[in-house]
């Protein structure tokens, strides 16, 4: 998972305050000290950083003050430091800015700056794999022409992912090339068009005089930044001395598979307030993960992100077998979600490979699994166990929506798991703990399905989200 010692740490110290009897001041300042002794440690601002303990703390007794008032109680006082943590992390990466999104029917031209070895080429050339996926017809424009061998790795790239492509061995303006192959594909009517520019000259003056002059020629819908997260908080002035030149609207932040540093380029970006819109995490055309704040944050503290697996899924299906798809949009569509789909989604993904980053967005995954060493492993183990679970499991069991589980009392509130969770558990060597984290994750599946509001409204909701 990207960055997951930071992960691992956040989620260790939440973990701590779940675990104290009491939460006084002593229990929160302990949390806030780990808190930000992680994120200094990822490279955040210290200014950044300090920031974040005071609105947390205003955030908190401000929370329970209102609760009190209101309730005329005290309130739960670990879920208002847990609210106010997410919170506060989720505004330390949200620039408060949306990125344009490319649509289908029209001609989108993305250009793509950065400099040399940030990975431009081939982050271009995973985002065309990303909207060819989506059914866009996609084509890439080579227009480096400083570096010898720019044209030969793009081709390659685009040949491998069968990524229509444009450049040229003899033209050596780049502003010329970058024009003809965007119009080749305009009068071919593609969706998407990707200009990949170049990352060095001779002088700093000249690289930006050549991106001003591509964008003037190719009038791009949207400029993106590829910055490569080794860099830090270095990242601010990077991202502020290109956008003084040419101005772009949204970042890729590349390598965050080996950067512990990750965190201080990704809040650093947040306030140029300019929207990052997807992470690189690995040289593989695969290794591209959409961002959003909110996803991002509930990943890295280890509670998940449902909507991404659902995407990521879709996206797998969407390459290997579109008849799977049909069937998983079907389903979430009629709003009807039971413990069997989750347990054939839990075989698709044990099929997809590299878990430890898929098995990240299931919440209840803990925290240590997530990442370093042996990650995958235990990722997969983990996923293991789950499929025991639905394997103990009767028909009926598998084909209901869970509640056949759950005892309630006379008055119909729920009071606990039943026999069968137990017996369950024992038929398949786990516990009944991880039963029940089985059954949440099938509803909050099936939560999903339904929230989406039934025919249409999923498929319409996952168009959204692309
Ligand atoms: P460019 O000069 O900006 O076009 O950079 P390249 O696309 O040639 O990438 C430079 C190097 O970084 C290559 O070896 C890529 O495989 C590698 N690279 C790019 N993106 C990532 C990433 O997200 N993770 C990792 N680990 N390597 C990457």
């Amino acid at each position: 998972m990207v960055l997951a010692d930071l992960g691992a740490r956040l989620h260790g110290a939440l973990n701590q305050l779940s675990r104290a009897s009491v939460v006084d001041d002593r229990v929160i300042d302990a949390l806030l000290k780990e808190l930000c002794a992680a994120l200094l440690e990822s490279d955040v601002n210290v200014k950044l950083v300090s920031q974040l303990r005071t609105k947390v703390k205003a955030k908190v007794k401000k929370s329970l003050e209102e609760a009190e008032k209101a309730a005329g109680r005290e309130a739960n006082k670990k879920n208002v430091v847990q609210k106010a943590v997410f919170d506060e992390l989720v505004a330390l990466v949200d620039p408060g800015v949306e990125p344009y999104k490319p649509v289908k029917g029209k001609t989108n031209v993305l250009m793509a700056v950065g400099i040399q070895g940030a990975g431009k080429t081939t982050t271009c050339t995973k985002l065309a794999v990303h909207y060819a996926r989506r059914g866009m017809k996609t084509g890439l424009v080579c227009a480096d022409t400083f570096r010898a061998g720019a044209f030969d790795q793009l081709k390659q790239n685009a040949t491998k992912a069968k990524i229509p492509f444009y450049g040229s061995y003899t033209e050596t303006d780049p502003v010329a090339i970058a024009s003809l192959g965007v119009e080749k594909f305009r009068k071919e009517r593609f969706d998407v068009i990707i200009v990949d520019t170049s990352g060095r000259h001779k002088q700093e003056s000249e690289l930006f005089e050549e991106m001003v002059a591509i964008s003037a020629a190719v009038r791009p819908d949207m400029t993106i930044m590829v910055l490569d997260a080794s860099i830090g908080q270095a990242a601010e002035a990077q991202s502020r001395a290109f956008k003084d030149s040419a101005d772009f609207g949204a970042i890729i932040v590349t390598k965050l598979d080996g950067h512990a540093k990750g965190g201080g380029a990704i809040s650093a970006v947040a306030v140029t307030k300019t929207p990052i819109i997807f992470l690189g995490t690995g040289e593989h055309l695969n290794d591209l993960e959409k961002f959003s704040p909110e996803p991002f944050i509930s990943k890295l503290l280890g509670m998940g992100d449902m909507q991404g697996l659902v995407e990521h899924m879709q996206d797998i299906a969407r390459s290997n077998d579109p008849d799977k798809q049909k069937d998983l949009a079907k389903k979430l569509e009629q709003g009807k979600f039971t413990i069997r789909d989750w347990k054939d989604q839990l075989s698709n993904i044990m099929s997809m490979g590299s878990l430890s980053k898929i098995a990240s967005m299931i919440p209840g995954m803990p925290a240590n699994m997530l990442g370093g060493e042996g990650g995958e492993e235990e990722a997969s183990s983990k996923l293991k166990r789950m499929i025991y679970i639905t394997d103990a499991m009767r028909q009926d069991e598998l084909d209901s929506d869970g509640l056949i589980f759950v005892s309630f009392d006379k008055a119909g509130n729920p009071i606990g798991l039943n026999r069968r969770a137990k017996r369950v558990a024992k038929g398949s060597g786990t516990s009944v703990r991880e039963v029940e984290e089985l059954l949440a994750q099938a509803r909050m599946m099936a939560g999903m399905a339904k929230q989406a509001g039934g025919a249409n409204g999923w498929m319409s909701a996952m168009q959204k989200m692309q």
